[in-house]
């Protein structure tokens, strides 16, 4: 088998045995990126270009917040307000020169769609994604030559729903067998979901007060559980 920097750490992820492996996987990157942002980051010129152009999301800038760090944080964010500036000065409106209020509202929309653009993009997301992409795609290529890995993933606990819908989009080198793999995962995820229903409606039973708290096997933390299924930034630590 093509061993590769991805194989590993993708089959260690399904051998935690937990909700989700490419949750588990996210969460370690996700980590790795912020101590690298505030950290390492600050001597790579090519790095900081990267995060004044694109800066970070809520999520992220959360994290990075809450890292206490504030030297690295405050100059991570000083360069990026310098691009953030520039990129809005270069769609300055001009009044009576076709511009904010000329004939097409031509300068308006230009502004509207660099703040949207400013304000959208996260070199942390686009990171991980980029990575993610990397672990499908050694997940398809571990799923159809690896009997072993196979049985693995069909007896894990399934994915939550953003990376079911990532495996499935990414399934472009699997060939033949695109069908036959989809329905398999399908399965395994409607098996999945449906226990994961179940256990919150269970606990939604547990506030009754008819209810047979002792008996009850579901798990403590379903109403956590089923968010991090369901929803895709859910904070899991
Ligand atoms: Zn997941
Ligand atoms: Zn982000």
């Amino acid at each position: 088998m093509k061993e590769t920097i991805y194989t590993i750490p993708l089959s260690e992820a399904l051998e935690e045995n937990g909700e989700c492996a490419f949750c588990f996987l996210e969460d370690k990157l996700e980590k790795e990126q912020i101590e690298y942002a505030l950290g390492p980051a600050m001597m790579e010129p090519d790095y900081r270009i990267l995060s004044n152009e694109k800066g970070f999301c809520r999520r992220h800038i959360e994290k990075m917040a809450r890292a206490k760090k504030a030297l690295p944080l405050a100059l991570v964010l000083d360069t990026r307000a310098d691009e953030v500036l520039k990129v809005l000065e270069s769609v300055r409106p001009e009044e009576g020169k076709g511009g904010l209020f000329g004939k097409k509202g031509s300068g308006y929309e230009k502004l509207t769609e660099t703040a949207k653009k400013l304000s959208c993009s996260c070199l942390v997301c686009e990171r991980i994604e980029a990575t993610a992409e990397k672990f499908y795609h050694t997940f398809w290529y571990l799923y159809s030559k690896e009997p072993d890995f196979k049985n693995r993933v069909l007896s894990s606990k399934g994915f939550c729903l953003h990376h079911f819908a990532g495996l499935l989009s990414s399934m472009d080198k699997v060939g033949g067998k695109k069908e036959q793999f989809a329905k398999e995962l399908y399965e395994l995820e409607m098996k999945a979901l449906s226990g994961m229903k179940e256990d919150v409606h269970g606990f939604t039973k547990q506030f009754d007060y008819r209810a047979d708290k002792e008996n009850w096997q579901g798990p403590k933390d379903a109403h956590l559980l089923a968010a991090a299924r369901l929803s895709q930034s859910f904070e899991r630590d």
